[in-house]
């Protein structure tokens, strides 16, 4: 059992009714978002999803944790089969299936203090008031904003601060799975930085599996285990990190690589 991925993904596909070719009468044709998605990720590993805007990267994460319901396939999940749960079965596996998103602004309620806020979380996962209180500020601890921080608004925090509390409120729940869509792209380089390698200590000590979205290809050398490279609503090659960007064999992962040249990686580069 634990030799199996955490995630497996087999033949899945996301489809949406396309209202801007809606006939006046009759139903609108369906637009095929995800096609025929297959993909493994390995416990405890970090899987990138690259791809440019557009390809259908937070679609896929959205369904990874059920937050989309996918139209056919498969998303095995700690060998439970997800895709097509009701409401009642997938709430017990909330806690598990965590999703971390790029505007931290818009989703931290901005009348809450940051430790009501990921307090919250867990009261809803079942925790009592006093667990709930006493977890959320070891997540604070954890992600490096002191506990001074449990009594602050959203407004009141930096970027970068704001971002952690994103992350905090994701841990606090200790999730077997999460996936992080574009969740250092709104910030700078140095804020970029220090929660890449925040990443890579809680992967490395909560015993994680993270989906890291990024278009971001140099961070995702640095961060991920193993990539895969969407287009057009379709995975066109999945491979190591290594093999990715050593030696791709897909003309579109290519010219991908091809457009954003990487900065050479050295030790301390981050
Ligand atoms: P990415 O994250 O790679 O930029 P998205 O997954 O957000 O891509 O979107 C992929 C494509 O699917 C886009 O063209 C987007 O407009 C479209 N799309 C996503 N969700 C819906 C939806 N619910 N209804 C209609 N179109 C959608
Ligand atoms: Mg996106």
């Amino acid at each position: 059992m634990t030799n199996q991925p955490l995630c497996a993904v087999s033949s899945l596909h996301f489809s949406v009714p396309d209202l801007n070719h809606k006939p006046l009468f009759g139903s609108a044709p369906i637009l095929e978002i995800l096609k025929n998605i297959n993909l493994e990720i390995p416990r405890g590993s970090v899987m990138g999803i690259v791809g440019e805007s557009g390809s259908g990267k937070s679609t896929l994460g959205r369904c990874l944790v059920r937050l989309n319901s996918p139209s056919e396939g498969k998303i095995v999940f700690d060998g439970k089969d997800i895709a097509f749960c009701g409401e009642d079965e997938i709430r017990p596996l909330r806690k598990n299936l965590q999703m971390i998103f790029q505007d931290p602004m818009s989703s931290l309620n901005p009348r809450r203090k940051i430790g009501q806020i990921v307090a919250s979380a867990l009261v809803a996962c079942g925790e009592s008031r006093a667990q709930a209180k006493d977890k959320a500020l070891f997540a604070l601890d954890h992600v490096g904003l002191s506990r001074d921080f449990a009594n602050r608004y959203p407004h009141q925090l930096s970027g970068g601060q704001r971002q952690r509390v994103g992350i905090a409120r994701a841990i606090a729940l200790e999730p077997k799975f999460i996936v992080a869509d574009e969740i250092v792209s709104g910030l700078d380089v140095s804020n970029q930085a220090q929660i890449i390698v925040l990443l890579e200590k809680l992967v490395a000590e909560l015993d994680l599996t993270l989906a890291f979205i990024s278009h971001d290809l140099s961070i995702v050398r640095r961060l991920c285990d193993r990539v895969a490279v969407m287009r057009a609503g379709e995975i066109v090659e999945q491979e190591s990190s290594d093999n990715i960007f050593k030696n791709p064999s897909n003309e579109y992962t290519k010219a991908l690589l091809d457009a954003a040249p990487l900065p050479e990686i050295t030790p301390g580069w981050i």
